[in-house]
């Protein structure tokens, strides 16, 4: 099982951890509401973790930008 991280704004890899011990719990993801684990955490068929995050790239831009928050994806 691999958990892997993507930038919901430009798709960036961001990251992956392939552990097996890893659980939910250890991620924070309890901490989430459902909606926002509906909206952020996906499963695939190799059992795999996909977690929507951001990136540094775009938080940076966003903090510098604002307004940038309307798009979904940004260009870089
Ligand atoms: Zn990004």
């Amino acid at each position: 099982m691999a958990i892997h991280y993507h930038c919901h704004h430009c798709g960036t890899k961001i990251g992956s951890i392939d552990k097996a011990s890893i659980h939910s719990e250890s991620l924070g993801l309890h901490k989430l509401t459902d909606q926002e684990r509906l909206e952020m955490v996906a499963y695939d068929s190799s059992g795999d973790i996909h977690i929507t995050a951001i990136c540094e790239d775009c938080q940076e831009a966003l903090e510098r930008n604002p307004e940038y928050h309307q798009y979904d994806f940004l260009i870089h």
